[in-house]
């Protein structure tokens, strides 16, 4: 049952061939022996999601049903949801439980879907590999010695470990994309707005947008039918209409006008990569897309103006963990300024402390013109590029990350080095636009994955370009040794 993907589990509910129950039980069973293996769940919620399963098998009786009635899933643990723990990865938040559910997680309510727990992932977001987590490393299900990427780790490793047919993730410079690239998934980040913040634990507000983790083009497209909306509570969600993104996924593709900017396929990718990308690219050619050189001339600058622009918010959005409303609170305090002081001491990990430092300091009177300001002039000039780029092309493709999987500790003694890990997703974020990864092949043994960039609102065409080339490769079936 663990190798359906959403949309056979839909119809299997559908044709009664297994109820929810039987389902959700099935997917509790493998968490519970397995996963002390890739710790990719910080909390499962066993009763409530039976529970669940049972009133949706109701529904599913009483032909009340929709496509996600039933279908278990899991959320990243960024998303609050009423009276169920929700950490963000940070000793922060290991005892909040929110008074209310985000958008995103009572739209998969409304539908009868069934959460089987909140997935693990680096603290407050901030990372590139889910070492950051203060509930432990997560193991990427391609190598025990491997991490799953990050920050979205923990959904990555679950849904590639057949532990969950699909899970909720962020994405605020890669964290979507990446994970997914590294255990061989399927994962889009959408356009700015199209997914409602609200609930959603803020890092970087002007980045950070929800999206969907599956197994295949097919289930995000379903996933992102339950995901996107505009939310009158989202100052920064966009009123435009939400398209049903399963009916297009069959499009011909012929004379898609596909872009490789010329600023990532340089000497310095590897070679290895390269191929297996150049590889993944003559599938689309072959099925008549049309291949054309671009140009993104500020890319290399995508980097560092997202090291200003992302922890400069980060030190505003984490301000409000002071301890006391809520959230870690330390021991016997002298006074008001050492309350505030050891609670966010105690509280934070270091990577989440070096970005406050990095971000407060960026935005300090005197430093905010050279930092701040110049990082957000890049930023338009950045986004500019893709303008341009958009009027000449229709998608964009390029390796999502450097690399496959790295090795437990490999990048841990210098933070840049992880930084770089985000070089392709970065510029995506600042300009926000849709940008998805897709299993195209392999490196050693190991996943890699494709991305494709949309112009604004564009995820419909991104998810049928996905299953396009889906339907002619088999890489997102490929399952890590030993499972099976
Ligand atoms: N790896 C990047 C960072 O550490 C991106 C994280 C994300 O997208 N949440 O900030």
């Amino acid at each position: 049952m663990h190798n359906k993907t959403v949309a056979e589990l839909s119809k299997g509910l559908a044709q009664k061939e297994f109820s929810s129950e039987e389902l959700t039980s099935h997917f509790l069973n493998r968490i519970e022996t397995l996963d002390g293996r890739y710790n990719s769940f910080i909390t499962v919620c066993k009763e409530q999601a039976l529970a669940d399963a049972r009133a949706a098998d109701k529904k599913i009786q009483s032909g009340t049903a929709t496509a996600w009635t039933g279908i278990p899933f899991a959320h990243k643990d960024i998303f609050c949801t009423q009276g169920v723990t929700t950490t963000c990865g940070s000793k922060m938040l290991a005892n909040f439980r929110p008074p209310y559910d985000a958008t995103v997680a009572l739209k998969f309510k409304e539908q009868g879907a069934v959460c089987l727990g909140k997935t693990n992932m680096d603290e407050f977001a901030m990372g590139s590999s889910n070492e950051s987590s203060y509930f432990g490393k997560v193991v990427n299900p391609w190598g025990d010695n491997l991490v799953p990427g990050g920050s979205s780790g923990g959904s990555a490793s679950a849904v590639a470990a057949r532990l969950t047919p699909a899970a909720t993730a962020t994405d605020t410079g890669g964290s979507i994309r990446q994970p997914a690239a590294l255990c061989g998934i399927t994962g889009l980040k959408p356009t700015y707005g199209r997914v409602s913040r609200l609930g959603m634990i803020a890092f970087a507000s002007s980045l950070d947008q929800g999206g969907p983790m599956a197994r295949t083009a097919e289930d995000a497209a379903m996933m992102l039918n339950v995901m996107a909306g505009f939310d009158p509570k989202d100052s920064t969600s966009l009123d435009n209409p939400v398209p049903d993104y399963t009916a297009t996924l069959n499009q011909d593709i012929k004379g898609l006008r596909i872009g490789l900017p010329k600023e990532f396929f340089t000497s310095d990718l590897d070679s290895k990569m390269a191929g297996a990308i150049r590889a993944a690219i003559a599938e689309l050619e072959k099925r008549g897309a049309i291949l054309k050189e671009i140009s993104l001339p500020h890319s290399a600058l995508s980097v560092p103006a997202y090291y200003v622009i992302a922890p400069a918010e980060c030190s505003a959005n984490l301000s409000r963990f002071d301890g006391v409303r809520y959230g870690h609170r330390c021991d016997d305090p002298k006074d008001l300024m050492d309350l505030y002081m050891r609670s966010r001491s105690e509280g934070f990990g270091e990577e989440v402390k070096r970005r406050i430092l990095i971000g407060t300091y960026a935005l300090s009177a005197g430093y905010y013109d050279a930092y701040y300001r110049k990082a957000q002039q890049v930023r338009r000039l950045i986004k500019n590029d893709f303008t341009e780029a958009f009027a000449d092309v229709d998608v964009i493709a390029s390796p999502t990350s450097p690399s496959p999987a790295f090795g437990f500790g490999s990048k841990g003694d210098d933070p840049v080095k992880m930084y770089l890990e985000d070089i392709f997703t970065i510029s995506t974020n600042l300009a926000g636009l849709p940008g998805m990864s897709i299993p195209a092949g392999e490196i050693d043994g190991l996943p890699i994955g494709l991305q494709l960039i949309g112009n604004y609102f564009d995820e419909g065409r991104l998810l049928n370009v996905a299953h396009q080339f889906q339907t002619v490769t088999d890489w997102h079936t490929k399952a890590p040794k030993g499972i099976s």
